[in-house]
């Protein structure tokens, strides 16, 4: 009985919670005040080559720093963002962060590791997107090898002809492209073929019973093979345990994002976590 009370409770509270949010970010125009603002922080989470657990790049995830209702998840406002427009000024301001953070990785003499980005669906039909991205990387003087770009394969059906155009220009400014949450979304086969993307992410959905679920593990195993043979990257998201790692391993999935190695990390932690592998890193080459 106390259970269920304390349950319900949590449940009152998560509920008032969410209103709160709600009304902060219609009232207002909470988030409209939070871009003037910059209430805004890109957690980094680092992606791991699996095999020698190097770390060859990293994700950039946004959080909201709200002043009075803490840290705020993207699943909470990017919709809202998407609504209202604001997301083309905000996606602006995740790509800026995102080149800058990478200029200071190489000025502070980190390995060269890949930074990549979320699009959300409106912002990729931005007009002048290409240009923008262009912008901020001859502004920061970035090495474009080193950005990717994430996009969903809804943003891929639509417009068909536009969209190639689009990922072509991106391709020719020098990125890499990749399809987030793969399997998740219509997939068309066809368009992988058609579209110039590098890598698959193969979306947590499908990790997350490995060892545990055959049909999972044969639409894995199916993604990777069929990746491997059109020359595709395949990483592995949402990598909570050692079982599902034996599984990719197995498939030979070259490389995995998830909690069993590292969480999204502030800026800050992002840097002790670097240092510690790179510590690791000359440790292991003056044994060698
Ligand atoms: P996503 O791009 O598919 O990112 C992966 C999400 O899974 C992240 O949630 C990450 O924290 C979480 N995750 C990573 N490893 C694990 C794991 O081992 N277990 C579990 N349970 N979760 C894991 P997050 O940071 O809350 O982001 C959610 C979504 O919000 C992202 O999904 C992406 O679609 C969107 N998003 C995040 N940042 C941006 C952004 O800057 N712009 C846009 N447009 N969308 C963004
Ligand atoms: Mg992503
Ligand atoms: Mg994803
Ligand atoms: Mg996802």
């Amino acid at each position: 009985r106390a259970k269920s009370i304390s349950h319900n409770s949590y449940f009152i509270y998560e509920e008032a919670m969410a209103d709160t949010i709600r009304a902060h970010l219609t009232l207002g125009g909470g988030l409209r005040k939070a871009i003037e603002e910059e209430q805004f922080e890109l957690f980094y989470q680092p992606k791991i080559r699996l095999s020698d657990k190097a770390t060859v790049g990293a994700e950039a995830l946004i959080r909201w720093m709200h002043p009075e209702l803490g840290m705020i998840s993207p699943d909470q406002f990017i919709p809202l963002a998407e609504e209202s427009g604001l997301i083309l000024p905000l996606g602006e301001w995740v790509i800026r962060r995102a080149c800058y953070q990478l200029k200071e990785w190489r000025e502070q003499g980190y390995p060269a590791i890949s930074l990549s980005v979320n699009l959300s669906g409106r912002q990729f039909m931005q007009s002048d997107l290409v240009e923008m991205v262009s912008q901020v990387l001859a502004e920061t003087g970035v090495d474009p090898r080193y950005l990717e770009l994430e996009l969903t394969e809804s943003m891929l059906m639509a417009d068909a002809q536009q969209t190639i155009e689009k990922l072509h220009a991106f391709r020719a400014l020098g990125l890499t492209l990749s399809i987030d949450d793969f399997g998740t979304g219509y997939s068309s086969l066809a368009y992988l073929k058609k579209f110039p993307i590098q890598t698959l992410k193969i979306d947590r959905s499908f990790v997350n019973d490995l060892g545990v679920d055959s049909d999972d593990e044969a639409i894995v195993k199916a993604t990777i093979a069929m990746a491997n043979s059109l020359n595709l990257k395949v990483i592995a998201e949402g990598v909570e345990n050692h079982s599902q790692i034996e599984v990719l391993n197995g498939y030979h999935c070259e490389e995995v994002q998830g909690y069993l190695f590292a969480r999204p990390m502030s800026h800050d932690d992002f840097s002790v976590y670097m240092n510690s592998h790179l510590m690791g890193a000359s440790m292991l080459s003056a044994v060698h």
